[in-house]
């Protein structure tokens, strides 16, 4: 591979040359097209590009997304607009545009966020308007699945009310997600060429499956695999299988003979559930849900403390990462309580809720937020309305910063949309529509936005790896002249992963 001299790179106030070679940043000085010290001259077949005031930036990192499903739910109904049951099987009927599904195909569709609902969903409501036709349609937040009858029937699912959450849930979706490997191996790459169009240079990918079997095969399916790096995550009922491969977090999966692709896809870290998610009221928290009288009014806790730290224990000693979701305050206090009790560190998923006392644990025990700032301004009024009395404490990341915790930044897509200015612009601006910023005193600065969605790196520095991305102007001044909408809407021109580009347009298209 040839080594790569970006001329006229914005880093910072300054503009300079940046010389990249065998994937990392070699040499940054004023000008570079002699060669520099100890570099008497550039590299043979060196690629000179002329960035031209262009903003060189460290590679953004989505440290949390469902690629999988974000893949499908890119092709899928979008019903997040509903307001209630009938408008969401009304946006089905419209998605459909009058074309008749073909006989026995699944209908999908995404995004409905019932917490605010007069009435719950049910297969009623779907029956109604599309009678006979198989519709699956999953909550924003992807703890809820709503069937039709014919669905409920056709993925063998005993649903009398239609409507399934939690690990049933996951299970609707994995039977109704079903297309051939080939076609899903297709979607995804597609997606990660989309993300990487955004400046994303890695995701942690946490879909439910073996991620271990599938990214291995997806890795051969182009030359230097997929368009970012990827680190396929793994679930506590293949931990041990995983450990019996005696595969680590970061090890390269096997078999996979591509040396650019082999650097890309490794192995992630195990994931481990504490509570469910706001929107379907099963994040467990301190206060109970208004109105809730079923058993599980605070929530629901999928993984006690004792197992959790045994699990922890077990996979920390094998040497994987741990990414442990935790929602609520009380899951957020298990989760660290976990952490205290195996002795090792890892990643909070979500922290949605962290009760005052506990956000000093993070530094203490160098466990990192792994947060979604879209969440934020998509959850406004569920949290309002769930918990109320306790938003002060929701979201807190400006409080986690403060409290010394390390911050990542992702989109939980399909959750969110995986463009990494979407969740920088909702951590700075805590609002998505006219209202005022919702609970301001926690939005992040940019520069620190920014950082958190770098995986920590503030600046191109020489030894850094070449993960780099090219913007067309700094944040800042976008953010300064066109405010958050600007910032949503960041221009990138260039994306390259270990000094490789994986995406080229406008100008140095
Ligand atoms: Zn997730």
């Amino acid at each position: 591979m040839s080594a790569l001299l970006l001329r006229r790179a914005r880093l910072g106030a300054a503009v300079r040359d940046v010389l990249v070679d065998t994937g990392r940043v070699r040499a940054v000085a004023d000008d570079l097209s002699a060669g520099a010290p100890g570099l008497p001259e550039l590299p043979a077949g060196t690629e000179v590009v002329d960035l031209d005031g262009g903003t060189l930036l460290p590679g953004l990192t989505d440290a949390h997304v469902h690629l999988d499903q974000w893949a499908a739910v890119r092709r899928r109904i979008d019903v997040s607009a509903a307001r209630s049951a009938a408008e969401a099987a009304a946006l089905v009927v419209h998605g459909l545009g009058g074309v008749p599904p073909e006989p026995g195909a699944l209908v999908l569709g995404q995004g409905f966020r019932d917490a605010l609902w007069a009435r719950p969903p049910d297969a009623a409501a779907l029956d109604a308007v599309l009678p006979g036709v198989p519709v699956v349609l999953a909550s924003g937040d992807m703890h809820t699945a709503w069937l039709s009858s014919t669905a409920a029937e056709l993925l063998g699912f005993d649903a009398p009310t239609g409507v399934v959450r939690e690990h049933a849930a996951m299970e609707v979706f994995a039977r109704a997600g079903g297309v051939p490997d080939d076609v899903l191996d297709g979607w995804v790459l597609e997606a990660a060429s989309a993300a990487a169009a955004r400046g994303v240079t890695a995701v942690v990918d946490l879909e439910y499956g073996d991620l271990v079997t599938t990214w291995a095969r997806r890795a051969a399916l182009r030359p230097g695999g997929p368009a970012l790096r990827v680190r396929a995550g793994v679930w506590v009922d293949r931990l041990e299988e995983t450990i019996a491969a005696g595969l680590r977090s970061g090890d390269p999966l096997p078999g996979i003979g591509d040396p650019v692709a082999a650097d890309r896809v490794r192995l992630g870290p195990l994931k481990v559930f504490v509570d469910g998610s706001l929107g379907t009221r099963t994040a467990f928290c301190s206060h109970a849900y208004p109105g809730a009288t079923h058993p599980e009014a605070h929530g629901l806790l999928r993984t006690p403390l004792p197992e959790l730290e045994r699990l922890l224990r077990r996979a920390g000693a094998a040497g994987l990462d741990l990414a442990v979701h935790a929602i609520g305050d009380r899951a957020t206090a298990v989760a660290l309580d976990g952490f205290a009790a195996a002795g090792c560190t890892g990643r909070i998923e979500h922290a949605q809720q962290v009760h005052p006392d506990d956000l000093p644990r993070f530094a203490e025990l160098g466990v990192v937020a792994s947060v979604q700032p879209r969440h934020a301004v998509d959850d406004r009024d569920a949290a309002d309305q769930h918990w109320a009395g306790a938003t002060g404490w929701a979201f807190p990341y400006r409080a986690l910063v403060e409290a010394g915790a390390g911050l990542v930044l992702g989109s939980d897509a399909p959750v969110a949309p995986l463009d990494p200015w979407d969740g920088i612009a909702s951590a700075v601006h805590r609002s998505l529509d006219e209202r005022a910023a919702w609970h301001p005193e926690q939005h992040l600065d940019l520069d620190v936005a920014l950082a958190a969605a770098s995986g920590g790196r503030r600046a191109v520095r020489v030894g850094d790896v070449a993960d780099l991305v090219v913007v067309a102007e700094p944040p800042a001044a976008v953010l300064a002249r066109d405010g958050v909408r600007g910032l949503r809407a960041t221009e990138v021109q260039g994306t390259l992963v270990a000094g490789r580009w994986t995406h080229r347009s406008g100008p140095l298209g």
